[in-house]
């Protein structure tokens, strides 16, 4: 076979897996119509993918009617492959081992030292040659970082969360481990993550926002994430939504983040309220103490209007189909209609008809798409 023959034939594997990882159950006629390649072909590729024990064969489509030759039905061995993801955060990080599919075959959480980033690395080439050895069919290892990372070279360049400058994390594991590893943002490798609650076409084109101690995003075409030239694109925590606002770390007054991240929100709480105790969650406090509901109603609702001046800059200048908006305010209705009210005051009448709008609360692990982000890109490579 010449090497341009093998190379079409290693895209046209890599395309046929990526078909099957979406679909439970397909049969060779379905993925030679689905990717537009002669059924000749796809047989060459599903034997050979039976004889290494990736694809196995299900049985006949009983849902099969007329003539035609009888339709096998074919599975992807899922745990043929595998997958490691690893969230570093400043005292501990967690960690998965998933198969093809995204599903958790081990996790756990192990204490680092975040602010050493020598000590950091030593540990987690410790673990990942202790899980290397348990499941060799592991793929890579995606490390999520709460950073500003360069994903192609692997550097994490500054971390404020975990004190980090100019890290070169990917080439200093890769000289301690047999297996590659991806380094990635976390807010990103969130946003990748398949979830149960989310549609997975979200994935197609969508962009992420999300809500916590920081505020962060992404935008995602084809699975993909989209980085931008200097790896700081979907930071919509950044984008000024108020005038004469708060100062923000960046130097920028009224960024998303001063306004409506879960620090501020204590602050403009304590404002209200001195003294108030934050015990559990901010929402714990919600429904506590008299008289706070009020106050607290405004806050959140004020939070939900400076996310949909946010969002509607997002519907303009990216259109996406999706977006997601993840908070802890998910459940509250007085949040998510100010988000809507104040995006559809603002956004282009077409774009907005076309964008879905979705509300979600903890459903994305920043290790389960750090993992996953390692299957995409094996199947890309
Ligand atoms: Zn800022």
């Amino acid at each position: 076979m010449n090497k341009g023959t093998a190379l079409l034939r290693q895209h046209n594997e890599k395309r046929t897996l990526t078909l099957m990882r979406n679909h439970q159950y397909i049969s060779r006629q379905d993925i030679a119509k689905a990717l537009d390649l002669s059924k000749n072909t796809i047989s060459l590729i599903i034997d050979k993918f039976i004889k290494d024990g990736i694809v196995k064969e299900i049985g006949m489509d009983e849902k099969q009617t007329g003539i035609g030759r009888p339709r096998i039905q074919l599975s992807l061995v899922t745990e043929a492959y595998k997958a490691i993801g690893i969230l570093i955060q400043n005292e501990f990080c967690k960690y998965v081992v998933t198969d093809y599919c995204s599903k958790i075959l081990e996790e756990g959480q192990m204490p680092v030292d975040g602010n050493d980033p020598d000590r950091s690395i030593e540990e987690l080439a410790k673990l990942c040659n202790t899980l290397l050895k348990k499941y060799p069919e592991v793929l890579g290892i995606g490390l999520a970082v709460p950073a500003l990372v360069d994903p192609v070279e692997g550097v994490v360049h500054f971390s404020s969360h975990l004190n980090w400058r100019e890290v070169r994390l990917k080439e200093r594991l890769d000289s301690m481990l047999p297996a590659k590893s991806k380094v990635l943002n976390s807010v990103k490798a969130s946003a990748i993550a398949p979830s149960s609650v989310v549609p997975q076409e979200v994935l197609t084109n969508s962009f992420y926002l999300c809500i916590d101690e920081g505020v962060g995003g992404a935008h995602i075409v084809d699975s993909q994430i989209y980085s931008g030239a200097s790896w700081s694109a979907g930071e919509i925590g950044h984008l000024p939504v108020k005038a004469d606002g708060p100062l923000c770390t960046c130097g920028q007054r009224g960024c998303l983040e001063t306004l409506v991240s879960l620090p501020a929100i204590r602050r403009r709480i304590l404002k209200e309220y001195p003294g108030v105790k934050f015990e559990g969650s901010i929402l714990n406090q919600w429904n506590q103490a008299d008289g706070l509901d009020l106050a607290l109603d405004k806050i959140i609702r004020e939070s939900g209007e400076y996310v949909g001046i946010a969002v509607s800059q997002i519907i303009t200048l990216l259109n996406p189909k999706y977006i997601v908006v993840d908070s802890p305010f998910e459940k509250l209705e007085i949040f998510r209609n100010a988000v809507r009210a104040s995006m559809e005051n603002r956004s282009l009448k077409y774009p907005l008809q076309k964008t879905n709008l979705l509300f979600v609360a903890n459903v994305y692990s920043s290790s389960v798409g750090a993992a996953f982000a390692v299957i995409l890109d094996f199947e890309k490579e």
